[in-house]
């Protein structure tokens, strides 16, 4: 038997299932009326059940036979097979099963989740968190996502507490001192969709959207935190119903925020789980980026309630369809709701995140076959996300907007209440467009790894040519991958079919790059081309040298997201051997004049990962030059916001005066930032929202022990969830080795949450002040931190080894991994050390240059 999928001899239609939890016991009893269709006479029946266990089973049919049966757990399948004495004929029967199961406080399946109030004094509250496969921890079931089936809930819990799940309540009564709340039949559905959330919570009023009544849920006491996310949940709701062409498949939409939370949020139909930094914000004293994650991750759940919930891939190998899809809808419906943030640009940043994994040797597909669910864990990454809403964009931008969702509104018409697969998107787009999806889109979906293109002029001709991008000419040998569950090996490719938009001069046009070159003809008087013009392609760009120099010239005739494509794949190149690394530091200084804050981050990025590669000599030259090229542009903004000046700019202003006065390591900067952050803790001045974070980052990074204090106070009593991630992340910069290791000891004494401690580590691997600090405090609790976190956050956690880039210390971090044996899934640990490999072999391979050049601002 196929040890991760069940029979299909029998199939669930209905479950009717009733759960008790004990909050201060944490644990729960249920009961559940499965409703089957026996497909073939059978003695067994197997369903997925894992740390539960099973009191009783019995089977009844319309005839009235009924019989008992036995249960036996297999723990390693994470099964029960359910047997019975006499064969139960074909038909529908009705299967019973109690069990007992306990809340966890491992933030999957049904677990616990734990607060303090405004006077500090602790409560609990349960919350489910279901995908992949952890329905199984909360009630036996068929928990694959093709067995869908319709979910009538039933919840007894203490009166003074209230219960959600993904639709209305029906009926609530008091029943032996419980308050039993009844939910209304769901739709059909897929189990990791169920979802149930038990505390004292509170709401906001409702808002109506269509005709579907949308409310946020919190904690009490911060409710007033609720109305920026209700107020995009709306707006996102309406126009998603618009763009797909189809009424919101729920009865009701609650958002509800948990204190603790593993992802970011959680799609249930109708009750979608966000961690609090991702739904709770205050629009007045939040920066820019702060709302916009509110913002995309609010959309990004909305968008699928119908591209995932009420369509559903039909195994996890179609996972990036989901997650892709409702990444590019959440673009749209952000950049539709304010067009004045521009996201497309700032979506950039993401897509060069994926640029940066899939350049790797030890990338994959953006699909794979999977066997055994836990393969598609380590699926929720930058190529599934990412790369895979890049790549719908791409398509998007070829297709046309409107026959694009022509395409998607017939493949949800076709598919709701039921299971498709990546062919079938495909076919409806097809059939939308009259063009061959698949022949254009197989490459960018089956084979690993985008291509570079190269443009060069030989005489009147525009000569472009593809390969496939690598930042190292071989795999390096090293311990990553080497106990993972490594997925077959696909048809490989190192030719996309490209479609390329260029601008000539200023015309725009339309290739397709399908072999390995293309030659365009120029016009008479040419000056300049850009390829990628628009910037959505999935594909990096590297100019001959007079074709660069004409771009950059001119960088006010491009639109940020090429001038951002410009920089990004300019530090590429540098990382690839491909450019010298003081061409490129040539190149920055044309930027002084950039206002656009994608660019920016940009450029920051790429001094970040340089510090991490330089001699501690060296520093002193790398701040010098941050401050020369950073300094005009905030001399230019100034230290407040000017009257009317928009959110954009005011954003671009924290983020240049964090960059001075943590990188660049100003006096000045950190001085005035001490003096304007005092001002403001006194009420003396109001600091722009956008620039207070700055102030805190600066005033850590030059801070003493008292200032360490003072700021783990206010991450104590933070009264926004933002404020608490400005402090809690506030504390990983500070210099003095005592109070690192202050902060490493709080990510496993319980004072920070599992939910941000793995982060938080993170962070210190990446600080070049903390990484040593921090790498041998993570190898010496590792086994602890592999109990307490979660599994993804784990992973996240260890990608923080990019960031110890010395030749020590990568010999140390191959040395751990090896003699330890570790697996983080996929190929996530391979993907880390090839990036470790990278950082370090530029630094062997430019060093000394690298080293002059510095010397020359220090
Ligand atoms: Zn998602």
């Amino acid at each position: 038997m196929d040890p991760y999928r069940l029979p299909r001899t029998v199939v669930p239609s209905r479950y009717d299932i009733r759960l008790e939890p004990d909050l201060t016991a944490f644990a729960f009893t249920g009961t559940e009326t499965v409703t089957v269709s026996v497909v073939e006479s059978v003695t067994e029946i197997w369903v997925n059940a894992v740390d539960l266990s099973v009191t009783a089973v019995s089977v009844t049919n319309a005839r009235g036979e009924s019989q008992r049966g036995s249960a036996t757990a297999e723990p390693a399948t994470e099964r029960y097979r359910l047997a019975f004495a006499t064969p139960l004929a074909p038909g529908e029967w009705r299967l019973e099963i109690a069990f007992t199961g306990t809340l966890n406080d491992k933030l999957r399946g049904f677990y616990r989740s734990t607060y303090k109030d405004a006077t500090g004094v602790p409560h609990m509250l349960a919350a489910t968190q279901f995908e992949a496969t952890d329905a199984r921890r909360a009630f036996p079931c068929w928990d694959e996502p093709d067995f869908k089936a319709v979910f009538a809930s039933t919840l007894a819990i203490d009166p003074a507490m209230t219960a959600v799940s993904n639709t209305a309540i029906v009926s609530e009564r008091i029943e032996r001192g419980k308050k039993v709340v009844a939910f209304a039949d769901t739709i059909t559905m897929s189990t990791y969709l169920v979802a149930y959330v038990v505390g004292e919570l509170e709401a906001t009023a409702a808002v109506t959207v269509g005709s579907t009544p949308l409310r946020v849920w919190c904690v009490p006491g911060k409710r007033r935190l609720a109305a920026f996310g209700q107020a995009i949940g709306a707006a996102s709701l309406a126009f998603f119903e618009e763009y797909y062409g189809l009424p919101y498949p729920g009865d009701k939409l609650d958002l509800l925020a948990i204190p603790d939370f593993a992802a970011g949020a959680m799609e249930n139909l109708g009750a979608i789980t966000f961690r609090e930094t991702a739904l709770l914000v205050d629009e007045a004293q939040a920066t820019h980026g702060e709302l916009e994650r509110v913002a995309d991750v609010v959309a990004h759940e909305n968008a699928h309630m119908w591209f995932g919930d009420l369509v559903t891939m039909s195994w996890w190998n179609g996972i990036w369809l989901n997650e892709a899809f409702a990444t590019f809808m959440e673009m749209l419906a952000v950049d539709a709701w304010k067009p004045q943030w521009r996201r497309w640009t700032s979506f950039g940043v993401s897509r060069a995140a994926a640029f940066v994994v899939d350049g790797l040797h030890a990338t994959r597909p953006i699909e794979f076959p999977v066997n055994a669910p836990r393969e598609a864990d380590a699926m929720f990454d930058v190529l599934t996300y990412e790369k895979g809403a890049s790549v719908l964009r791409m398509l998007e931008q070829y297709l046309g907007a409107d026959v694009f969702r022509q395409g998607v509104r017939d493949y949800l018409r076709t598919h709701r209440f039921g299971n498709a697969d990546t062919g079938d998107l495909w076919s409806a787009l097809g059939h939308a467009s009259g063009q061959p999806i698949p022949a254009v889109m197989d490459g960018w979906i089956f084979s690993p790894g985008y291509p570079l293109v190269s443009a060069r002029r030989e005489g009147n001709e525009l000569v472009l040519s593809q390969q496939r991008f690598a930042y190292l000419k071989a795999a390096p040998e090293s311990a990553g991958g080497a106990w993972g569950e490594r997925p077959p090996a696909p048809p490989q490719t190192s030719i996309w079919k490209i479609p390329i938009q260029l601008r000539i001069d200023a015309d725009g046009t339309r290739v397709l790059l399908e072999g390995t070159e293309h030659r365009v003809k120029l016009p008479g008087g040419f000056r300049k081309a850009l390829v990628n013009a628009g910037g959505h392609g999935f594909y990096r760009v590297r100019y001959a040298p007079d074709l660069l120099e004409a771009l950059v010239s001119r960088l006010d005739a491009l639109e940020p997201i090429e001038r951002f494509n410009l920089v990004n794949d300019a530090w590429a190149a540098v990382m690839a051997g491909l450019m010298p690394v003081t061409d490129y530091l040539d190149l920055t200084a044309r930027f002084r004049d950039e206002r656009d804050r994608n660019v920016w981050s940009a450029i920051m990025g790429s001094l970040l990962a340089l510090n991490r590669v330089i001699a501690p000599a060296e520093r002193p030259g790398l701040e010098a030059l941050v401050r020369d090229r950073v300094s005009p542009a905030l001399a230019a903004l100034g230290w407040t916001p000017r009257p009317a000046e928009d959110e954009l700019t005011r954003q671009l202003r924290g983020d240049l005066l964090r960059a001075l006065g943590t990188l660049g390591n100003d006096a000045a900067t950190q001085a005035r930032a001490a003096e304007l952050y005092a001002a403001h803790e006194k009420k003396q001045t109001e600091v722009d929202a956008n620039v207070l974070p700055a102030l805190i980052a600066i005033c850590a990074t030059a801070g003493d022990e008292a200032r360490y204090h003072e700021f783990l106070e206010r991450f104590r009593r933070a009264v926004t969830p933002q404020e608490e991630q400005r402090y809690l992340y506030a504390l990983t910069a500070f210099r003095q080795p005592a109070l690192i290791d202050e902060t490493l000891a709080r990510t496993v004494n319980g004072e920070i949450r599992t939910q941000d401690a793995p982060f938080v580590n993170r962070s210190m691997l990446m600080a070049v002040h903390a990484r040593e600090r921090a790498w041998a405090f993570v190898k010496s609790h590792w086994d602890a931190m592999d109990g307490m976190y979660p599994k993804h956050a784990l992973r996240r956690m260890a990608e923080g080894v990019i960031g110890l880039a010395t030749p020590a210390l990568e010999h140390d971090v191959q040395e751990f991994f090896t003699s330890r044996k570790i697996d983080l899934g996929g190929k996530q640990l391979a993907q880390y050390l090839e990036q470790l490999r990278i950082a370090v072999a530029l630094a062997e391979r430019e060093g000394a240059a690298l080293s002059r050049a510095l010397a020359r601002f220090a």
